[in-house]
C-alpha cells in the first residue's frame, strides 16, 4: 500500500488519521505544527511523539520530501533558481527573489504543463503529472531551510497551470495560510492562470483574498488563439466576465500579465484595444518583456516599444508596470532549466 503523505493533510484530516489508529485527536495539532512550522523531514523527527507512536504512524504514513538537486545563484541581484528532484525522480524548478519588501518565491504546480502556450518552455514536453499539496509546500520549506530565510510572498507562476491542478493547489493555499503553519497571508499570494474560465468562477466562490493574475498577452481573440491554445476554448470576453465576478466576490484587484513579443502584440493597435478592454475594471497590467526560448524564434519587444506601450496605458488611466528581469545571469527562461537538465 502507498503510504499517506501527512504533509498534504489539513488539520481536520490529520485528526481523522489519529482517530483511525485509535489515538487521541489532540496529537494532530502537535504533528501539524512539527510538519509545517518546524518543517521536519520524517515522522521519526517528531520527537514529541513516543517512539511507539512514531512506529505506528510510520506503518501507513510518511512525510514527503523533495530534494535540492541544483541551485543557481545570480551574482547580480541574489536571485536563486532551484531544481528539485521528487520522490519519483521527476524534476521541478522554483525561484527565490529578494525585494525590499521581503523574499518572494515562484513555485511550480505541475511537472510539465499541457496548455501549449507557444512562447513558454514549460509546456514543450506536455504534462507529466500534478504536484501534490506536499510537493508544492515543500518548495517553500526547502528554500526557507536552505537559505535560512522567511518567505513573505508567493507567486504560482512556475511550471504548470495552477487551475488545471485545482484541488491540490487549493489545499496548498489553505495549508500555507494555516496559523499552525507558515501563516502566509492570502494577500501575499498570487495565482497566475492562462484563463480556465469555469475554474476562475470556482475559485471566486472560495472568496480567498489572493491576487488572481490572468495571462492575457493580447486583447484580440484571433491573436490569442495563435499563441495560446486555451483561447480556442474561452474567449477574452468570457475571461473578463469571470474576472468581474472574481472582483465582486473578493474585492481584489486583478493583475493582467502581458508578455511583450516583438511585432506580435506590442503595436499601438494592441495598446488601444487593451485600454478599451480594461477601462473601468479594477486591475493592473504587468508588462513582461519576453524571455526568448530556443524552441521558437519569437523575439523580445524593443525597449522603445515596451516604454511606448506602458505610456499609452499610463496616460489612459490603466496602471501598468514593467516587470524587472531578475537573475538575468542565471536566466534560463521559465521552464528552461528543467528541460535542459532532463536532457
Ligand atoms: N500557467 C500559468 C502560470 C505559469 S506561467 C499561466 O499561464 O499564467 C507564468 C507567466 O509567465 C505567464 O504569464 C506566462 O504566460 C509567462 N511566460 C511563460 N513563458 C514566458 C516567456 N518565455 N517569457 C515571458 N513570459 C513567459
Amino acid at each position: 500500500m502507498k503510504k499517506i503523505d501527512l504533509k498534504s493533510l489539513t488539520l481536520k484530516e490529520l485528526e481523522d488519521v489519529f482517530l483511525q489508529i485509535n489515538e487521541k485527536k489532540f496529537r494532530a495539532k502537535q504533528v501539524f505544527k512539527w510538519i509545517h512550522k518546524q518543517k521536519v523531514d520524517s515522522i521519526d523527527d517528531i520527537t514529541v511523539l513516543s517512539k511507539k507512536l512514531r512506529d505506528k504512524l510510520n506503518e501507513n504514513h510518511k512525510i514527503g520530501n523533495i530534494k535540492k538537486f541544483k541551485r543557481f545563484d545570480s551574482n547580480i541581484d541574489n536571485t536563486k533558481k532551484y531544481l528539485f528532484i521528487l520522490e519519483d525522480s521527476n524534476i521541478i524548478e522554483s525561484v527565490m527573489m529578494e525585494y525590499k519588501h521581503g523574499v518572494s518565491l515562484c513555485l511550480s504546480t505541475q511537472v510539465g504543463c499541457k496548455m501549449g502556450c507557444s512562447f513558454c518552455a514549460s509546456t514543450k514536453d506536455g504534462l507529466v503529472r500534478n504536484l501534490t499539496p506536499s510537493e508544492i509546500l515543500d518548495q517553500v520549506y526547502s528554500i526557507e531551510k536552505d537559505l535560512n530565510v522567511k518567505v513573505s510572498n508567493i507567486v504560482l507562476m512556475g511550471t504548470g497551470e495552477p487551475l488545471d491542478n485545482y484541488d491540490n493547489v487549493l489545499k496548498f493555499l489553505r495549508l500555507i495560510h494555516d496559523k499552525n503553519g507558515l501563516n502566509i497571508g492570502y494577500r501575499h499570494i498570487t495565482l497566475s492562470t492562462c484563463g480556465i474560465v469555469p475554474k476562475i468562477y470556482e475559485l471566486a466562490e472560495e472568496a480567498l483574498p489572493i491576487t488572481l493574475s490572468i495571462s492575457l498577452h493580447t486583447p484580440f481573440d484571433e491573436d490569442r488563439q495563435e499563441i495560446m491554445p486555451i483561447a480556442n476554448r474561452y474567449s477574452i470576453g468570457e475571461i473578463i466576465e469571470a474576472c468581474k465576478y472574481y472582483i465582486k466576490k473578493t474585492n481584489r484587484r486583478i493583475t493582467f500579465e502581458y508578455t511583450l513579443i516583438d511585432e506580435v502584440n506590442d503595436t499601438n493597435r494592441h495598446a488601444e484595444k487593451l485600454v478599451k478592454l480594461l477601462s473601468g475594471l479594477l486591475c493592473h497590467v504587468n508588462l513582461i518583456p519576453l524571455n526568448p526560448i530556443k524552441e521558437n524564434d519569437l523575439v523580445k519587444s524593443k525597449k522603445e516599444s515596451i516604454n511606448r506601450f506602458k505610456s499609452y496605458l499610463d496616460v489612459r488611466g490603466i496602471s501598468a508596470t514593467i516587470r524587472r528581469e531578475m537573475g538575468s545571469d542565471v536566466n534560463a527562461a521559465c521552464g528552461q532549466l528543467r528541460r535542459d537538465y532532463k536532457k
